[in-house]
């Protein structure tokens, strides 16, 4: 008989969690005005908020901290980060900065303006405010696929390239490079394919413009492409890495995912002029060049992190367990965005809440119905996460509206992934009698979901 599957790793250490009962858990919602930003999480059971930051190191990393070099300048944490990183992806200049949206800050500041455009396949939020914050646009190149969420299709993170030329025809030298997130995680956490990748570099090149990768989570998209694109089968997940990033300039990296890191970040080129216009930002907003923004020992930490997460027994348990919670709710009938991304499920709650309209925000009140049904805290992407059309201060009602359910990195086992699962059942059972939502009661004018304050319409 075959043996089952089973994690790659065992557990050294670990950390109590609490159960808690309805009465206490409707209270608690109250008090966070019905936005599970602002519960405490010492009131949540199983935090699948976000897969930021939040997963567990390995006894390696955390041995790695402890050599770690506090050296302002030249630091030989930097250096150990620096030679992983350029082994790993082949970019010789590396700036560490203290997470994602600051590598977007830095080199952003180096190189957008106002009134340019940067098309890409599905902007990240952060990534879309520091376009928008200098007065540019970002503009999303997205395959059509990615929108219909019970379609399944290999690679829906693709950016579809006939939108792209017509894009970098429209605005021509207003473009400054072309971004692609890897793997696509507005689109439901949905991998880039290398052919997708070698299709983008060649239109780059034909217009001559730099390609820049939101590289977040590069190993889980390389973990795709092995599992899922043909002639990759054979190659080491590093080795694919090493292709991706052959067909870029430079990178944005959220450490906090893939580096397996609680924070941290970079950027990486094999550019020396993007790097010295980069550099010119780091100092004033990040630190000094050996450092931006990290501890040494948090260097030795990524350093390690991202030496493992590179490795397919790793990135296996990891997406095989997204993949059960999947199957799990496909017993159930429950629908999400199809295949199971990478981080996250993300459900579909206007399939689910049909009774709640638009305006009282369905994926919010399934986000919030999973909380009080067993203290599982989830996150809208969706209408509220839109935020309101900058002109005519209208909800943004154009997208989809989904419950993402992510899930932390060598954190939870399967037997927490059952009680997801069983929780969502419950509430999907009685679906037909969830008639009314919620409403808003206070928000700000960007990126409100965070401070939202909701109450539940009567
Ligand atoms: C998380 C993330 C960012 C921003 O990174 P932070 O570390 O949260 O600042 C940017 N892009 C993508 C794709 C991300 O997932």
């Amino acid at each position: 008989m075959e043996l089952p599957f089973a994690e790659s790793w065992k557990i050294k250490m670990v950390e109590p969690i609490r159960k808690s009962t309805r009465a206490e858990r409707e209270q608690w919602m109250k008090e966070a005005h019905y936005n599970v930003f602002q519960l405490k999480a010492e009131h949540v059971y199983i935090d699948c908020i976000t897969d930021s930051g939040t997963g567990s190191m390995s006894d390696r990393q955390w041995a790695a901290m402890m050599m770690g070099d506090e050296s302002y300048a030249g630091a030989s944490s930097f250096f150990r980060l620096k030679d992983t990183i350029t082994r790993l992806t082949g970019f010789e200049y590396v700036i560490p900065t203290h997470q994602g949206r600051a590598a977007e800050n830095v080199l952003f500041s180096h190189m957008v303006k106002a009134g340019d455009v940067v098309p890409g396949n599905s902007h990240f939020d952060t990534t879309k405010g520091h376009i928008e914050s200098r007065k540019a646009f970002a503009l999303d190149c997205i395959i059509d696929e990615a929108k219909d969420t019970q379609l399944e299709h290999p690679f829906k993170g693709n950016v579809d390239p006939v939108k792209l030329e017509k894009a970098l025809e429209q605005y021509g030298n207003k473009v400054p490079f072309i971004i692609v997130t890897i793997t696509n995680n507005t689109a439901g956490g949905q991998p880039v394919s290398m052919q997708n990748l070698r299709d983008v570099r060649a239109i780059a090149d034909r217009f001559g413009k730099f390609v820049i990768f939101d590289s977040a989570r590069f190993a889980e998209n390389a973990y795709f492409i092995k599992v899922r694109e043909e002639g990759y089968a054979d190659k080491t997940i590093k080795e694919i890495v090493k292709e991706m990033f052959s067909l870029a300039d430079g990178m944005t990296m959220s450490a906090k995912k893939d580096g397996i890191v609680n924070m941290g970040g970079f950027i990486a080129t094999r550019h020396e002029s993007i790097y010295e216009g980069a550099k010119r930002f780091c100092i004033p907003f990040e630190g000094y060049l050996t450092y931006g923004g990290m501890n040494g020992r948090d260097m030795d930490a990524l350093a390690v992190g991202l030496d493992e997460n590179t490795e397919f027994d790793n990135l296996e348990t990891r997406i095989k367990q997204v993949e059960y919670l999947a199957k799990r709710l496909d017993e159930y009938g429950i629908p999400y965005q199809r295949p199971a991304g990478g981080h996250a499920i993300f459900v579909d709650a206007s399939k689910i809440l049909t009774h709640v309209p638009k305006e009282q925000f369905p994926a919010q009140t399934l986000t919030v119905e999973l909380y009080l049904e067993a203290g599982i805290r989830g996150c809208e992407i969706g209408y509220i996460l839109a935020d309101r059309d900058p002109v005519t201060r209208e909800n943004r009602f154009g997208g989809l509206d989904l419950l993402r359910l992510a899930i932390p990195r060598r954190v939870y086992t399967n037997n927490h992934m059952d009680v997801i699962a069983v929780a969502l059942k419950n509430v999907y059972d009685r679906r037909e009698s969830i008639t009314k939502g919620v409403r808003i009661v206070w928000e700000t004018e960007l990126m409100r979901h965070f401070t939202v304050q909701l109450e539940p319409v009567k």
